[in-house]
């Protein structure tokens, strides 16, 4: 199945993490990274603490809904991430943004990601690789949200290399 995960940092060397969750990603049972948008910066929605970097890359796995959850979660938490209030500036946070065209609504996992439509450093980066998920008018309407596209796709070729 096809999956598209947001990746976001903006504690510590966020590039650096990025490339780490990138491999990590890669290297789960079943999965292997497909694609991977460009490089994003964007303040912080709700939040406090120093500006996003964003992507969102593209994977095939075999692993259900759950489970690759659980192993993002696990990614999350090797970055170091710590979790002392809601949406606290964390070094990685990563996102199940579509799971193929499934719709999943439980206590722990809801897909597609419930506020993808809203934020622009989720759509954007989302549509260079899906564009046939992105409605025009979704991204029409984050177009006010102040979001940079600072590197191409290219920020992931050390990530990705490794994997081959
Ligand atoms: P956050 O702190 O914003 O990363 O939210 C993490 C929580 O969101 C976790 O406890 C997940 O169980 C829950 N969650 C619900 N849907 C999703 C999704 N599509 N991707 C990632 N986490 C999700």
């Amino acid at each position: 199945m096809s999956a598209w995960i947001g990746l976001g940092a903006n504690l510590g060397d966020r590039l650096a993490t990025l490339r780490t969750a990138l491999s990590a990603m890669g290297a789960l049972p079943g999965t292997r990274v497909q694609g991977v948008s460009s490089l994003y910066g964007s303040a912080p929605v709700d939040a406090g603490g120093p500006d996003y970097l964003n992507a969102v890359a593209q994977v095939q796995t075999t692993l259900a809904p759950h489970a690759l959850l659980a192993q993002l979660q696990a990614i999350e938490q090797a970055a170091g991430r710590e979790r002392p209030y809601r949406n606290a500036p964390r070094t990685l946070d990563l996102d199940i943004l579509l799971y193929g065209d499934e719709v999943i609504d439980t206590p722990t996992l809801t897909v597609p990601h419930p506020r993808l439509h809203e934020r622009a450093f989720a759509l954007c980066p989302l549509a260079e690789l899906a564009p046939d998920r992105v409605p025009a008018h979704q991204l029409a309407a984050v177009a006010p949200q102040r979001i940079d596209r600072v590197q191409g796709a290219d920020w992931a070729i050390q990530a990705t290399r490794q994997l081959s």
